[in-house]
């Protein structure tokens, strides 16, 4: 598919001439990570961050937001609680939280990866490649760092840089992630005011030429006290919507693109659409569900963007609600850790 073809589907916009996208990537989904749908567990450990993404609600700049960090038997006990409920992995997301010293973090995993067969993925931002080496030896699997919009100037403008004054350079750092041993995962927001439909089609390129295991695309969803939330939509011809159509076409692309990576059916899809979001990503390229395993004295706090879905439900109800979801859409729960089926080498 060239950049035509990518451009021609993004911008189409008529349920019935959709269908066959729909369809195919349903079918390429199928033939080549099947029908499981693989559960991880959300563990979100800690709402601390010092950066100041204009996007993100847990900004260090939102001085209003209450903050906690959980400690390292809460974390134990949330990755106990996954493997009870039958999940293979667990997702271990923070802000950039040096309060969690790496150390810390190193012995968290090691004793998750002791007391359980769980995978572990990390995705705690932007830190150093002694950090993360030292992870992978604790037995991290997986690292997850989306690199949110491959247009450099739209990213440095709502991504500014560190405490440090370092600048990001998120596709260098996902490189330096998969030398270190790490399966990879990334991705971006659809929808950021100021992105363009080609845009969108350079992150799918993006998507292919760095050979992701994972790849998780959602709607930007503005958060009233942030930079970014508080301007308004850009409404020009070139602004693609922040919609739930948008996030369809953009899974299904991306399955059609990278055909043997997990992408995930995501929380933000679920707020857009809470009766069917996450049911038709299942259905239009999507094989991974991240139910929220945090506890539920810590979910709302974790308030990246406002109205966000199954902030209420404990994790015993989301485990539940999930899995009869998946039945009456016909799919199985994956079995194991579900990682990605990397392609044979020639
Ligand atoms: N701090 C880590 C990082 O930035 O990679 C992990 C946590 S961060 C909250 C996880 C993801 O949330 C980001 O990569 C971003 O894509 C997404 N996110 C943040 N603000 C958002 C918003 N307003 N709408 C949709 N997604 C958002
Ligand atoms: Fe912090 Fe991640 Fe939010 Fe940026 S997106 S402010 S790094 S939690």
């Amino acid at each position: 598919m060239n950049t035509a073809d990518i451009l021609a589907w993004l911008t189409e916009t008529d349920e019935k001439r959709l269908a066959p996208l729909w369809a195919e990537a349903d079918r390429v989904r199928r033939a080549n990570v099947g029908e499981a749908v693989h559960l991880r567990g959300l563990i979100e450990i800690s709402n601390h961050c010092v950066r100041r993404c204009a996007y993100c609600g847990l900004r260090v700049e939102r001085a209003e937001l209450a903050r906690y960090r959980m400690t390292a038997d809460e974390v134990l006990g949330s990755a106990r609680d996954a493997f009870q409920f039958g999940y293979g992995t667990v997702v271990l997301q923070a802000g950039e939280d040096p309060g969690w010293r790496a150390e810390e973090m190193a012995d968290v995993v090691r004793r998750i990866k002791g007391e359980t067969p769980l995978a572990v993925t990390l995705s705690l931002g932007e830190r150093s490649p002694d950090e993360w080496k030292l992870w992978r030896a604790a037995g991290a699997d997986r690292y997850l760092l989306r690199f949110e919009t491959s247009n450099r100037a739209l990213y440095d403008l709502i991504h500014p840089a560190g405490p440090g004054g370092q600048l990001s350079d998120r596709l260098a750092m996902l490189r330096e992630l998969r030398a270190l041993g790490y399966e990879i995962g990334s991705g971006v927001m659809i929808g950021i005011p100021g992105q363009t439909y080609r845009d969108l089609a350079r992150d799918l390129e993006t998507f292919r030429a760095l050979d992701l295991d994972m790849i998780g695309v959602g709607p930007f969803i503005p958060h009233p006290d942030t930079p970014l939330g508080k301007t308004a939509a850009v409404a020009g011809p070139e602004q693609p919507p922040a919609d739930e159509l948008m996030t369809f076409k953009m899974i299904a692309l991306t399955r059609l693109l990278c055909p043997r990576a997990n992408i995930p059916s995501t929380t933000a899809l679920a707020t857009l659409n809470l009766e069917q979001g996450r049911e038709l990503g299942l259905q239009r390229g999507a094989n991974i569900v991240m139910p929220n395993v945090t506890p539920l004295k810590y979910r709302a706090l974790y308030e990246i963007y406002p109205g966000k879905a199954c902030i209420r439900e404990d994790g015993a109800q989301c485990s539940f609600c999930l899995r009869g979801r998946l039945a009456a859409i016909g799919r199985p729960v994956g079995q194991g850790q579900g990682a990605a089926r990397r392609p044979v080498e020639a």
